[in-house]
Parts: structure tokens; C-alpha cells; sequence
């Protein structure tokens, strides 16, 4: 019997995984985070729970579908629970591994696959299909077992001129679909968006004229994770003559990955460092940086408020987001809008050029997919409920004039799916949760609520209070700092530091990001942590209350 937990991307977006497991044999596809509202204080990230898998024989493989972090950021959380290697292709591991590292766990056996490879474990056996998306090295799954083929198409769209020459397998999706499907697990993203996606070359004509028309300095955010794009960039920057920095530290690092494995190309003599592009007239520069979201302590955050170290924003400047805005993010990213505007600078988003495009296929591409795998049960992953029943209503259609019908399973995180001589059907319920994760590196690993009451308990809560002159962005007498939960040795004597930390700290930043909630209460939250752990070694939760006077 062929048992398939999805614990994580089904009624959400982000944080994907999938637990399959045959007889004493369980495999996980995808580890992915999901990214707070970036307001959410005291948490960074978001992992799923890990309880169904600590219930059982530890898996005996990870296996990757591609390099994004809804898809691999909790790899360092789940693979000190997997008993065997982690499988994917180059870039894909080579953008997990530092995060392995960062966390410690430097010794996993991490095993490169390439496309039409395939793969055992145990009485699985795993066939890697060349997938396209919105960044290199992307591969869908198909999992043979001894119930019958599952296909996972990981997150893709159909383009069908990519930007490397790595084609869409469709053959092999049709091959197998000839050969006889049981099921497939697909993504269900886009399903809102009529007609085909279009490809990552779409962009190109709008920088085009981007390039042509900026007078000064061109700056564009982006995922990191957008190699593409990088390259679109880099190609039109040797084109108009200009240098290119990239700016933030996951751009610097994806870069130089991406370049090693040469998905990245950059004529020689093109690239500056981030430090250097004081040094060159500004029509003569392209800065790619992180901060797409909004994120606070990100690069394009920093430029905006003026308190980025190499690159300033003046008004001959034009700014680029080059990103989808996630939902909820919303609010930050016209924070960072509106502080590049002040500076006069031209700012440009995908509302008023196409300077981005999805990675995920619409509805047609998703009908293709269906058609050409035509399995005997479909369950729709990646996305809302909203968009998994639209993909469920969209299949339907699909298959009205096919018989048999494909029977769909609707199923929703933790809802377990069985496989076997009755055929497929969900039966119970596995234990799925959320795991807030604050930055501490040992990943903490518990349901959300125990894990804050555990936090609360063994380290205490700490509420920095600031006020601050809402006119002049002055501050108004002297911060104050509520702890509760903790009682210290000399606890005056360091409160006391605490609160002249916090005033430096205030009065080391510009007005203009005093009187930015979001900008000040991370930063005081980011030092006031700092400081009780290297004063107390303590992690208190720290929850920063600014005071608008
Ligand atoms: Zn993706
Ligand atoms: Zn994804």
C-alpha cells in the first residue's frame, strides 16, 4: 500500500513537502519555508511540522525538485531526520548546501541527479524529468512504486524558448502518460491566470526600453533566486555599456553559484564589486539587489532609506522591482516605494512595465499537463484551497469527454492519501502544523504554540518601548525595556545598558527610518536580541513597541 502525506504547500503557498512511503520505506519530496509577513515580528521563517515524520522509520532520502525556498528552505531542518542522501540536481544542491553549513550540518551525502536519470530507494525508484520555471536546473518526478507511477510536477511552466536551451521534457510526459499513470501531483499556482504564462524572455523588451531611457544609475530588485533574470540583465547591460554590482547577500552568493555552474554567463570585464560602484558614473551602472518584498535589513530597503554602505539613490536614479509582490508583502514594498520616491528617484514595478513574468504555467499549461499525463487520480498541489479546487474544476473539464474520468483528490495538508488494490482514496488524518523559526540556528523544532510558551518560559519576554517625535523623528526621553520571565544577576545594571543601547542605536539612524515602523522596530529587535545574548546568553523574545508622540 502506497501511503502519501503532503505536509506542507496544500490550503497555503509556501512551505511544500510531501511524505511518500511504501511498506517501512518513506521518502520526502521538497522542504520548503514559508515567508512571514515580513512585519511578523520575532519570526523569520516558517517550516512545516515535522511529527508524522518523527513517528516513523526516518526517511530514507530527500529528494529536491528545484533551488526555491518554499521548496528547500527547511532542508537543514528535516535532514537531521532523514536517515540517507539528498537528491538533486547541481544547482539545486549547490543553493541547499550553504545552508547545511550555516546550520552545521556539513556531512550529508548530497547526490547530483540529472534529468532521465533515475534512482532506488528502497522499492522506490525516482526518474528525474527536465522541468521549466523561473530559474535553472528544475526537474519534475516520477515515482515508480509498486502501487503504480506518481508524477510530481514540482513548480513549472511550459516555456517554450528558455533562456539556456534547457527544454520542457513534454515527450517524456507523454510517455508516461501512454505507459499509465496512477497519480499526479500538480502545480496548482497560476490556475487563476488564463492562457500560457509566456517565458522568461518576455521581460526582455521592456528593459529594452528601460535601458534606453535611464539617465543615471539603474537599479533592479529581484529574487535572488532569479537566474534568468540575472542573465537578461547582464546581457542588456554589456549591450548599453553598463558595469553590473550585485548588491545583497543572497544575490552576491547566487551569482557566484550560478556562475560556477554555468548558468550564468558574464563577459569578462562587465562585473564590478558592490564596493566599487561609487567609483564608476552612474549611467554606467546596473545594481541587481535583493529587497523585491520590502524585507527591512535587505539591500534595496537600505538603499532607500540612504544607509546602504556602496550604493546611493539620487534623482537621475531609476529603480526596477522585477518581482511579483508575495500577498502581504504588499505593504512593505510601498514603504520602500515611497522612500525611493522622496530620494526622486524613477521607480518602475510590473503595474507600469512588464519587467516580470511568472514561473508558474496558467490554466492552459496546467490543462496540457493534465491531458498529457491523463493519470488515474489527480490530486492538485501548490497553492490556496481556492486555487486547488479551481485546478480540481479546471481538470474536470478537462477529462468530461475522457472514460474512465480521472478521480480527484481534493486534499489538504496532513490528510493521508492510500494507494492500493481498492484504488486511491484519503483515509485519516497525520499530525501537520506550522513551525515558527526566530533566526536561532539550532531550529527549534516544536508545535508553534509550546514552542512560544517554551521560549517564554526558559528565556523571557523582552518589550523595548521607544518614543519617538513623530514630526521631527527626535527621541522623545529615554527608552524603556519591560522584561518578564526572567529574573538576571545584576538585571539594573543591564537593563540600564540596554536602554542607553537603544538610544545610540535611535540616534544612529535617519529620520526618515526613525519614523518607519517596520524599518525601526526590526532593527531595534535585531540589536536588543544581540545584546541580552552576549550579555546573558539569553534568547528572550524581543518585541519592540514604538510609541508615535
Ligand atoms: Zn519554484
Ligand atoms: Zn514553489
Amino acid at each position: 500500500m502506497l501511503e502519501v502525506v503532503p505536509l506542507g504547500g496544500l490550503g497555503e503557498f509556501g512551505m511544500n513537502m510531501l511524505a511518500l512511503s511504501y511498506a517501512q520505506t518513506t521518502i520526502v519530496v521538497d522542504a520548503g519555508v514559508m515567508f512571514p509577513d515580513p512585519e511578523l515580528l520575532g519570526v523569520d521563517r516558517i517550516i512545516p511540522d515535522f511529527a508524522y515524520l518523527q513517528q516513523r522509520t526516518p526517511p530514507a532520502a530527500l529528494i529536491l525538485t528545484h533551488g526555491h525556498e518554499d521548496h528547500i528552505g527547511a532542508v537543514p531542518h528535516v535532514a537531521p531526520l532523514v536517515d540517507g542522501p539528498i537528491y538533486g540536481t547541481p544547482l539545486t544542491l549547490a543553493l541547499a548546501e550553504p545552508k547545511l553549513q550555516e546550520h552545521g550540518i556539513g556531512s550529508r551525502p548530497l547526490v547530483p541527479v540529472k534529468p532521465r536519470q533515475r534512482i532506488t530507494v528502497g522499492p522506490f525508484e525516482i526518474e528525474f524529468i527536465r522541468v521549466t520555471h523561473s530559474m535553472p536546473d528544475c526537474v519534475a518526478l516520477a515515482i515508480y512504486t509498486p502501487a503504480g507511477v506518481v508524477v510530481h510536477t514540482g513548480d513549472f511552466k511550459i516555456d517554450q524558448t528558455p533562456i539556456n536551451g534547457d527544454y520542457f521534457d513534454v515527450h517524456r510526459f507523454a510517455e508516461l502518460g501512454a505507459a499509465g499513470v496512477l497519480a499526479l501531483f500538480a502545480d496548482s499556482t497560476n490556475i487563476d491566470r488564463r492562457g500560457f504564462t509566456g517565458s522568461e524572455r518576455d521581460v526582455t523588451e521592456a528593459f529594452e526600453e528601460i535601458f534606453t531611457s535611464a539617465a543615471g544609475k539603474l537599479i533592479v530588485s529581484a529574487f535572488a533566486s532569479s537566474i534568468y533574470r540575472m542573465q537578461i540583465l547582464v546581457d542588456l547591460a554589456a549591450r548599453f555599456d553598463r558595469k553590473v554590482a550585485f548588491v545583497g547577500r543572497g544575490m552576491i552568493q547566487n551569482s557566484e553559484i550560478a556562475q560556477r555552474l554555468g548558468h550564468l554567463h558574464i563577459p569578462t570585464g562587465v562585473q564590478i564589486r558592490d564596493s566599487d560602484v561609487a567609483n564608476h558614473r552612474p549611467q554606467d551602472v546596473l545594481c541587481i539587489t535583493t529587497g523585491s518584498q520590502g524585507e527591512p535589513l535587505s539591500a534595496l530597503s537600505r538603499i532607500a532609506v540612504d544607509n546602504h554602505r556602496f550604493v546611493k539613490v539620487t534623482d537621475d536614479d531609476t529603480v526596477v522591482l522585477s518581482a511579483r509582490a508575495i500577498p502581504g508583502n504588499e505593504k512593505s514594498i510601498g514603504r520602500v516605494i515611497n522612500h525611493l520616491a522622496r530620494r526622486g528617484a524613477d521607480v518602475i514595478h510590473e503595474g507600469i512595465k512588464h519587467v516580470h513574468v511568472s514561473g508558474h504555467g496558467s490554466e492552459e499549461e496546467l490543462k496540457l499537463m493534465l491531458s498529457l499525463v491523463k493519470p488515474k487520480y489527480f490530486v492538485p498541489i501548490h497553492g490556496e484551497y481556492r486555487q486547488l479546487s479551481q485546478h480540481a474544476r479546471v481538470a474536470r473539464k478537462v477529462f468530461a469527454a475522457r472514460d474512465p474520468h480521472p478521480e480527484i483528490l481534493l486534499a489538504e495538508n496532513g490528510d493521508v492519501l492510500l494507494f492500493d488494490e481498492l484504488g486511491g482514496r484519503i483515509a485519516g488524518k497525520a499530525p501537520v502544523g506550522r513551525v515558527l523559526i526566530d533566526g536561532t540556528k539550532t531550529g527549534e523544532i516544536a508545535d508553534e504554540v509550546l514552542r512560544d510558551r517554551r521560549h517564554l518560559a526558559e528565556d523571557g519576554l523582552v518589550v523595548p518601548v521607544v518614543a519617538i517625535n513623530r514630526q521631527t523623528g527626535a527621541l522623545e526621553g529615554v527608552p524603556d525595556i519591560i522584561t518578564r520571565g526572567f529574573v538576571l544577576e545584576d538585571g539594573d545594571g543591564l537593563l540600564a545598558d540596554g536602554m542607553r543601547m537603544l538610544s545610540e542605536v535611535v540616534e544612529q539612524t535617519s529620520v526618515e527610518e526613525r519614523t518607519d515602523q517596520g524599518l525601526i522596530k526590526e532593527k531595534l529587535r535585531v540589536e536588543l536580541r544581540r545584546f541580552f545574548r552576549k550579555r546573558s546568553g539569553r534568547r528572550p523574545f524581543v518585541l519592540p513597541v514604538i510609541m508615535e508622540i
